[in-house]
């Protein structure tokens, strides 16, 4: 059985759309699919392969869609996929659910995706933005590290949600920093934070992405509170787990096929604590030659 089988078997899907849900399973703890595709009547077939060419040969709702990014309804749209992940108790914090209403993800998803589907979504280059129950449950995770003026780094940040929604929390006295390796997906990056309400905070500074390999951090502003690595990693790399400030953490997928996402915690005298938070399926933290030829 394929891992992403595996994976969709045990989730529930809602009734009233086709929401995807984090699963409770009775081997390991929660099962999540940052990558695997629901089964929305609106969803692509193949994930990652897609070009943007191919992503504007849509269904003539999801161009709808798209022209309502923006608008009340696009507004409407979000918070309803905020509540759903409210009502399945995968947003559990006040600030998270704050930040995912404020950081409208329509503005980060490519033309001709349902957007306020949770679900992964091709953003071309054989990457994929996460799921929002995947990005939702970072951010719970990583909370109390995201506190006004704290640092976060964002390793693989692609379309650039997540970086958003850190700067959102740790505000202009804050820094949130993505790091994506694929120039043009950093470059999506800034325009769609720039037509986000995480604008303000790339201008002013708090908020910046790089093209760099994510797998060397970004050693200019470490130690970082909180990392965030939006790819699978086959070990946890040595410069992120340094660049981690004593009292910080690190939320990692590790593994090759069968991943676990898993939380490092940085105690203050320096020593590392490790749990596997739950079973994920992520793309590759690699090098850009080998992400680019797969
Ligand atoms: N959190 C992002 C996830 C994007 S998918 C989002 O939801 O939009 C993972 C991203 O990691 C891809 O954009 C991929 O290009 C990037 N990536 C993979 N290996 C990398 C590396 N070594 N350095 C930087 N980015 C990398």
């Amino acid at each position: 059985m394929s891992s992403v089988a595996y994976i969709l078997r045990g989730c529930r899907a809602s009734p009233s759309s086709s929401l995807l849900l984090p699963c409770t399973t009775t081997n390991t703890s929660r099962s999540f699919s940052a990558l695997s595709f629901s089964p929305s009547p609106f969803s692509f077939p193949s994930s990652s392969s897609s070009s943007s060419e191919k992503l504007h040969k849509v269904h003539p709702f999801l161009r709808m869609e798209h022209f309502w990014t923006g608008s009340s309804i696009a507004k409407t749209k979000n918070k309803g996929l905020v509540e759903h992940l409210k009502e399945y108790g995968v947003i559990k914090s006040k600030k998270v659910a704050e930040v995912m209403e404020t950081i409208d993800r329509g503005l980060f998803v490519p033309e001709g995706n349902p957007a306020y589907v949770d679900s992964p979504m091709p953003i071309g280059y054989n990457a994929t933005i996460s799921a929002p129950h995947m990005h939702a449950s970072c951010l719970e995770l990583l909370e109390e590290h995201l506190q006004p003026g704290m640092r976060a780094l964002d390793v693989g940040s692609g379309t650039g949600y997540l970086t958003a929604c850190f700067a959102m929390m740790v505000g202009p006295q804050g820094r949130a920093i993505g790091i994506e390796h694929i120039p043009e997906l950093v470059a999506f990056s800034i325009d769609n934070i720039n037509k986000s309400a995480a604008a303000p905070l790339l201008k002013g500074g708090s908020l910046s992405v790089h093209a760099a390999d994510g797998r060397l951090g970004w050693p200019e502003l470490a130690p970082y509170d909180a990392i965030h690595v939006g790819a699978a990693a086959s070990e946890i790399p040595p410069a992120l787990l340094e660049q981690l400030k004593p009292g910080g953490r690190m939320v990692i997928p590790v593994g090759n096929i069968f991943q676990d996402l898993k939380v490092v915690d940085k105690n203050l005298d320096g020593s590392i604590n490790i749990r596997n938070e739950a079973s994920v399926r992520y793309v590759p933290l690699t090098s850009r030659a080998a992400q680019l030829r797969e």
